[in-house]
């Protein structure tokens, strides 16, 4: 029988899970929870979650998929027909042209992107993030034990990388460069042009591979969505990566994919039928439907995060020393806040933004999360994925947490 000191032993975990970081978006909205649950009343700007249900035709989608048995496991890189599916779409909506032998459907674009990077690099290779990054990606990176190389930006560049930064970024050791566009979190969004002075660097440099994540490509306030993998010459080392979470408000559906050289789709295959086989099989006969549908509903909510994107500003320009940047796509806004920092409001000081949020959303029960974690300390993102009174609510309470600060 084992002996009680030996019973209560800490079980030694692994370095790669010790020395990761939490998932600093859901942790602020886990703790937005815990504190709801508590009985307060949290202005929730945290998650990046649409807060509209998924349109009804999906909806029955998925329930005609349980009432046709579509219940068992499902081939790894998704169903046939839901990869047809999206390989039209890339026709239809990006002029893209791929074999579905080249696209795997998993289990949310998070796991796309997981399953690239560890299917990409080797320890010692490099990953170009531009800065500020969705959190998520140096933490893949660091699992797949190879090593964050950060381009800087500033709200004077719109959050967006120069051909010469790129230009002086690329070693030999770089693998990949990874970014989106439109960009959680800042909503920056690369024109046409831009890409096309990108993609002049990337021909230079055939090694490297380059993974565009375009999952909020319907939340775009302008015409149109350029993409890097338009560019012919660097077709065959280009990753689409995108997914239905954000256009079609289907995040609990857990559906992503990605479009890929056929080479690169067997490995993240292979990768996936290791781990977690082919994505539910019901979320993917819903996902074909959404795809392949009218994107009326679609449009309608990203014309509701225009409108509220209008109202966000309009409000933020009203608190002294915040200074906003202002989005052309998905939903958030990305502030700088560093006047606030090196304050006090009685027992808090307010040193970082992970200091000031953590103030704001105890004191104040508005929920936002520190730049901290997307590479751009100094700053704060909030989601405007939210209801207009959520929003009043959040921004009045913002307004006065940081005009206490002094
Ligand atoms: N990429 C970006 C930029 C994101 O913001 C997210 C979070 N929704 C994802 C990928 C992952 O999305 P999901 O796993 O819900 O498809
Ligand atoms: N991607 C969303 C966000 O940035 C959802 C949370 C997550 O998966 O990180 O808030």
């Amino acid at each position: 029988m084992a002996s009680p000191q030996h019973a209560t032993a800490p079980t030694a975990l692994a370095d790669r899970i010790t020395c990761l970081a939490e998932s600093a978006t859901i942790k602020m909205a886990q703790d937005s929870r815990e504190l709801k649950n508590q009985g307060f009343d949290v202005a929730d700007l945290s998650l990046g979650e649409p807060d509209f249900d998924t349109p009804e035709h999906i909806k029955e989608a998925g329930i005609q998929a349980i009432r046709d048995n579509y219940s068992h496991y499902t081939p790894v890189p998704g169903y046939l027909s839901l990869r047809q599916a999206i390989a039209e779409k890339l026709k239809r909506d990006n002029n893209l042209q791929y074999d579905p032998s080249q696209i795997v459907v998993s289990t949310g674009a998070k796991q796309s992107i997981a399953n690239l990077i560890l299917c990409l690099c080797n320890p010692g290779d490099e990953v170009i993030l531009p800065a500020p990054y969705w959190v998520s990606y140096p933490a893949m990176v660091q699992l797949a034990e190879a090593n964050t190389v950060t381009i800087p930006t500033t709200v004077s560049h719109n959050f967006k990388i120069t051909p010469q930064q790129l230009e002086e970024a690329i070693t030999p050791n770089t693998k990949a460069f990874l970014f989106s566009s439109p960009c959680n979190p800042t909503g920056a969004v690369y024109s046409e042009e831009e890409l096309g002075a990108l993609a002049e660097v990337f021909e230079r440099h055939p090694h490297v591979t380059i993974i565009s994540d375009e999952i909020y490509e319907y939340i775009r306030f302008s015409e149109g969505h350029p993409t890097i993998a338009s560019f012919t010459k660097l077709k065959d080392r280009t990753v689409v990566a995108n997914g239905l979470s954000k256009g079609v408000a289907m995040t609990g559906w857990r559906v992503g994919y990605i479009a890929a050289p056929e080479q690169l789709a067997k490995a993240c295959t292979k990768m996936q039928g290791q781990f977690t086989s082919g994505t539910c099989g019901i979320a993917q006969k819903a996902a074909e439907t959404a795809i392949s549908s009218d994107l009326s509903p679609t449009f309608q909510m990203r014309d509701i995060f225009k409108e509220r994107k209008e109202l966000v500003l309009k409000e933020l320009k009203t608190i002294d020393g915040l200074s906003p940047n202002k989005p052309e796509g998905a939903f958030y806004v990305f502030p700088n806040v560093e006047v606030f920092l090196g304050t006090t409001y009685h027992d808090w000081h307010i040193e970082t933004a992970v200091d000031l949020c953590s103030y704001l959303l105890n004191v104040w029960h508005v929920s936002t999360v520190p730049g901290d974690a997307f590479g751009s300390p100094g700053h704060i993102r909030l989601s405007y994925a939210a209801s207009d009174a959520t929003l009043k609510e959040a921004l009045d309470r913002l307004k006065r947490g940081l005009q206490a600060l002094c």
